[in-house]
Formats: structure tokens, sequence, C-alpha cells
């Protein structure tokens, strides 16, 4: 419905554009369909492209039929007004709010010198916020990428199941509420992580690719349309602080979509300064996301550029953001930003207060000294995965079977585990006060979904379940804390098909598949694969530390990808993790000459003695993510906390639900 709404208001600009002929591709930004809360900040934006060669730009805005001025746009325009891309004209207001709740209405006129100008409309609304549901911390459990079948396999593989019962429950299906979500974005029914997670935290749909922004012609994409995200909206009004920890490279998409506002997920070095920039660390709470706790991978963002596996870059930063947007967000000079690739980012973070840890033993000795403030950069790149973490633990431990090869050719041979950090974060935000906001993500469930390797995908959600325990664990005790666990989207059109017949034995005894494709043959590995009663019910040896102590047993449970890319299949877990995209190019080269695939799975040696599968997206060389709907769990000591969030809702509800469980008379 609301998708429906937002192509017939494309269409009317389409076709209001068209009959004037003066200036094409008129949008006005926050689009219809958009909602706030009472006195979220917001930039509105009307912008248009030239006709004529040489353009003479205005554009008019009333809110509600009353005249509103503009904060930025109108002083040059002749061509751009430097923030606008190239062609294109642009006027803004920078931080805007509206504190009336119901519908507003924005009218616009933009012109570009020939001919009449053209007349634009959004309808936007102000939701209604309620008194609280004794809530004051909320703790966001992100499963990037998990689908309903990534818990199931979680649960068959590290419980088990008897005579048709499940022999245990995951920490997350013990949470009394259950929902689901829809997943679009603004811009499609299949989302990434960067709208995916956006939308949970400002209640609005960004479009692909973009985090805690409208979309808009703008000449660098820090300097687009912002929305304003939960933790500095809830740090600006009541002054809680924001916690971030991932197992994915800091700069990467969903943790991004908590705390910093970009038009493109890749820009790393804008990214990770952006975090500090505007954290107000020194807590004016006038601006800022309030951010205490950063913990991930992704320390070459935070070396200067001279350092081999530093991947700071002029291009993925941002110089001065502009005028009004820095007076309208209420944001100090020194927080504009500068294209700095010399910056120590550690360094300015630990002037700035906080504890650093760079792995598993100085996180340890860091928490223990009582920081008010920590980050942790576990990882040049992206952290590794739950099995080969664990692996390299078992093979200290004296586990001969065990190997620490792949953590120590990552250059991070002591790394925590998310249920570690998650109890960190805790740790430190526990004597927030005034609350706080923790996302915390399993970011390999979905990039191990990508590389279709089934094994290192789900030992990764077990290793996020573990991390849900920890937050459960907290709320029970805190009594004032709302915990939610839900996805971004699906990732890979996850199946689980049957299970293996004929024993790990059997299976690596069997000749090549590799050559065959004659759809008339059967491959040996097709032929092992038991569906239905043949299945049976998969058994795993569960270890003390709670994985599985192999994931090739007889019998292991086999996953298809519904949403695949080409690739050969074996059904073995591969010995080592496929190359990350996100890796300090110096790292990558080194992990390439160590035998390292790349993550394109097809080239993928390890597999290429398994059976040809086709995908069915072309030019897709991973699996890819689905429009699925995904599960949400919620826990709150007070039922009707999470009751709110049982049944079926769009994605951006979530950000209103949990506004409104915090309430605006709370703590
Ligand atoms: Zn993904």
């Amino acid at each position: 419905m609301r998708t429906f709404r937002i192509a017939v208001a494309l269409a009317a600009v389409v076709s209001a554009a068209a009959a004037h002929a003066d200036a094409t591709q008129v949008r006005l930004i926050p689009p219809t369909g958009a909602r706030f809360l009472p006195g979220q900040k917001f930039d509105i934006r009307v912008e248009g492209k030239a006709s004529a060669t040489s353009p003479s730009y205005s554009a008019t805005l009333k809110l509600d039929g009353r005249p509103v001025a503009f904060t930025s746009g109108s002083s040059d325009p002749v061509n751009t007004d430097g923030i606008s891309a190239a062609g294109f004209g642009g006027f803004n207001i920078r931080g805007f709010s509206i504190e009336k709740q119901g519908k507003h209405t924005l009218t616009a006129t933009f012109g570009d010198g020939t001919g009449a100008p053209v007349t634009v409309s959004s309808e936007i609304e102000v939701a209604k916020v309620g008194h609280g549901q004794g809530v004051k911390n909320v703790i966001i459990f992100l499963g990037d990428g998990m689908g309903a079948a990534h818990r199931t396999a979680a649960r068959i593989i590290s419980k088990g199941v008897t005579a048709g019962d499940p022999d245990g429950w995951l920490a997350m299906e013990q949470m009394p509420g259950l929902g689901l979500l829809s997943t679009h974005s603004l811009n499609s029914v299949v989302t990434d992580s960067a709208p995916g997670m956006a939308c949970y935290t400002t209640g609005n749909h960004a479009q692909n690719g973009q985090e805690g922004v409208f979309p808009a012609q703008v000449k660098n994409f820090f300097y687009a349309p912002r929305v304003e995200y939960l933790g500095h909206y809830l740090h600006r009004t009541r002054g809680t602080a924001l916690g971030i920890v991932t197992t994915a490279d800091i700069e990467d998409a969903t943790p991004a979509a908590n705390a910093v506002f970009t038009g493109d997920r890749n820009l790393g070095t804008g990214i990770c300064d952006q975090y500090l920039d505007e954290s107000d660390a020194s807590d004016t709470l006038r601006f800022g996301s309030g951010l205490r706790v950063l913990m991930g991978g992704g320390r070459r963002w935070f070396l200067p550029a001279t350092n081999t596996f530093s991947s700071r870059a002029a291009a993925s930063d941002y110089d001065r953001l502009p005028a009004d947007l820095l007076a309208g967000w209420q944001l100090p000079a020194k927080a504009a930003g500068a294209v700095d690739t010399g910056r120590d980012l550690i360094s300015d973070f630990q002037s700035a207060g906080f504890a650093y840890a760079s792995d598993k033993s100085t996180l340890d000795a860091q928490v223990a000294a009582e920081p008010s403030r920590l980050l942790g950069l576990f990882a040049y790149g992206n952290m590794n995965v739950a099995l080969d973490k664990i692996s390299a633990r078992r093979f200290r431990a004296g586990n001969a079977t065990a190997s620490d090869t792949v953590v120590q050719d990552h250059h991070a041979p002591d790394q925590p585990m998310l249920d570690e950090m998650t109890k960190a974060a805790l740790h430190v935000l526990k004597h927030e006060r005034r609350g706080f906001v923790l996302m915390v993500e399993g970011a390999h469930i979905d990039k191990q979904s990508h590389q279709m390797d089934a094994e290192r995908a789900i030992g990764d959600v077990i290793e996020f379940d573990k991390a849900i325990g920890v937050g459960l664990e907290f709320a029970k005790h805190d009594g004032e804390t709302l915990v939610l666990v839900t996805a971004d989207h699906e990732c890979s059109g996850f199946s689980l098909i049957g299970a293996l017949t004929g024993g790990v034995a059997g299976l690596r005894a069997l000749p090549s598949d590799a050559t065959v494709l004659d759809p008339a043959a059967v491959p040996a590995r097709q032929s092992v694969v038991g569906t239905y009663d043949a299945a049976g019910f998969p058994a795993y040896s569960i270890q003390p530390d709670g994985y599985p102590a192999s994931y090739d047993v007889d019998g292991k449970l086999l996953v298809g990808f519904g949403a695949n890319g080409d690739r050969f299949e074996n059904w073995l877990t591969p010995a080592k993790p496929s190359r990350e995209s996100l890796t300090p190019t110096a790292l990558a080269t080194e992990l390439a000459s160590k035998g390292y695939a790349s993550n394109t799975p097809i080239t993928r040696p390890e597999k290429a003695n398994g059976f040809f599968v086709r995908g069915q997206a072309v030019g897709r060389a991973q699996a890819v993510h689905t429009a699925t709907d995904v599960p949400i769990s919620a826990y709150a000591r007070n039922p009707f906390a999470w009751l709110p969030f049982v049944g079926v809702h769009r994605n951006t509800d979530v950000f209103f639900k949990i506004a409104d469980v915090i309430g605006t008379d709370g703590n």
C-alpha cells in the first residue's frame, strides 16, 4: 500500500514536469509516506535538473499552506549551490521538525528559469507517542540476513530433535512476543542492509545503499537530507547513550545505520570519522548520537593512510558539511568533517575518553577498569566467523584436530565472541542512568549466506543466539529493558532440504562430480541428499563451548539456497572461509597468496569436486537477499512493552513502537 502511494506520487511529478518542460526530475524530500516522531529532526529538500543551458533555479515551499523559508540553495541560483550535484539545483531546510501530531502537507514549486515552475507535494505524518510502558533501555539484536530457516537450522544443530520434538529452544525462541515484518526499502521490494537497519532506527524508508538520509542529487553523499536516528533523538531529548556492537567491519551498513548519515554505505573513512565527530563526547545533549560503546572489526579505517593495513582515502571521506546543516542540527564547528587520510582515529577516540581494546585480552582488562566509554576494534576488516574463532580457541586449549590458522592469517589471533562483546557493552552501558540504546549485529549470518557457506552461517546464528541470551539475562534482571531480535532481510533463500545419507566417509570417497552437466546424469552428490523420511533427525555432538564438535557428521543437515549464485556443491564444510570484501587491500593480497578463495563462490577450490548449481540471477556471483518477511521476537518485563510487536507489521513501524513503549514521560 505504501509502495503504491509512492509510485503514484512519482508519476504525478513526472507528468507535471512533462507538461511544463522546464525542469525535469523535480523531487520533494521527505517523500509521501514519511513519518516522524513529534520533534524528530529531518531535512527538507526541493531539487530538479535544468532543462536550460544557463538555468536560473527558484523554489518555494509551504507546510500546510503556510510559507517556510529555505536555509540554503537560494543564494547561488545560477548553476549549483555547492551542495547539489552538477546540473541540479536544490533548496534545503536543515534540522526541521514538527511537533503537531497528524498528517501534514508539504507543497513546493521548482523552476529553472524557463516556463512555469513545477508544483510538487508530499503527505507526511507526525506519529502519536504514548506515555510509555516502563522501558528505559533498548537492545536491538539484528541478525543480518537471518530468516526463519536460519533460526531453525541453529536449533536443529545445537539442540537436536527427538521423535518429532525439538530437544531444546534457542534463547530467541523463548521470548514471549513474536511477529513478522515486511522488509522493503524506499526503492525496491528487496532491500540491502543500509535501509534494512535504518528503517528501524529512523522510522523511514531509505533508498538501497543509503542510511539516515533521503535520496538526493548532492555533490557529496554526506550532504544528503538527513532524518534523525533513534539514538540521536533520545540522546538530545533524554540524554541516553548509544552502543553499537557488530562482528562486521564497523563501517558496514548495519552498524553505520545507527549513527551515520550517508547516501553511500561504502564511504568508510567518512563513516568512521562521523561516529566520533557526531558522538557528542562532551555530553552537551544538543546534538549527536551519544555513542559510548563501539565494537567490531574495521581497524583499517582508524589507522593513518600510511599504515599498510589502512583503508583511509580521500575518496571515501567528506569535507566540511554545509553551514546550514551544521546550524540546523546544532553541530559544533569541530564536527564539520575534513578530508584527513592521515587521521589517527584510535588516538582521537582515546582523547574523547574511550578506552581502547584491540583483542579479547585487552577487552577483559579494559572492562575490569570500569571505563565509561569503550572502543573495540578486533580485526582489520570483518571479524572472523564463529566457526573459525572457536576452532582457534579449541586449538589453543590443546585440541589437535582444531586449527588457529584462519585467525592467524587474518592477523587477529585473539578475537572475542559476540556474546563476550555484548557482555562488555552492557557492563559499560548499565551505568547510564538516563538509559541506553544498544544494537548488536550478528553480521556473518548474511555474509556467509551470500557465500553459500551453510556451516559458517549456522555457526554464526548459534553465536548470535548466545549474545541474545546475555541480553535477555540483563533485561530480566534490570526490568526496564526492551529486547528485540530481528533481521533487516532474509539472505540466500536459505532452506533446510534434508540430511546426508551414506555418511561423511562415503561422501568423501565419491568420485568428482565437477564435470556432470547433463541433466539426465545424476551427480553422485545429488544422490546423497536424504529428503523427507530419509532426512531423519540430524544429530551433532555439542561441546562445552556450545558449538558442534564438527558440522560434517553422518546424517548432517543439508542446506539449499533458493536465491543462489553459480556454485559447486559438495556438502562439506570448506576448511577456510572465503576472502571478505571488507578487507584492507594489503591483507586481501596476503590471504589470496595463502589460498583463500575470492568471495565468488564458484571459484572456491574446496567445493570444486561437487556438482554444478546454476544460480537464478544472471551475473550474480553470490546468493542474494530475498523479499521474504522476517521474524521479530520481543521481550520486556512488562507485557505491554512487548505486545505491540506481535502481529504483522511494516519494518518502519518498529521505530515508532520502540518510541511508544519508551514514552514521552518515562524515566
Ligand atoms: Zn547481505
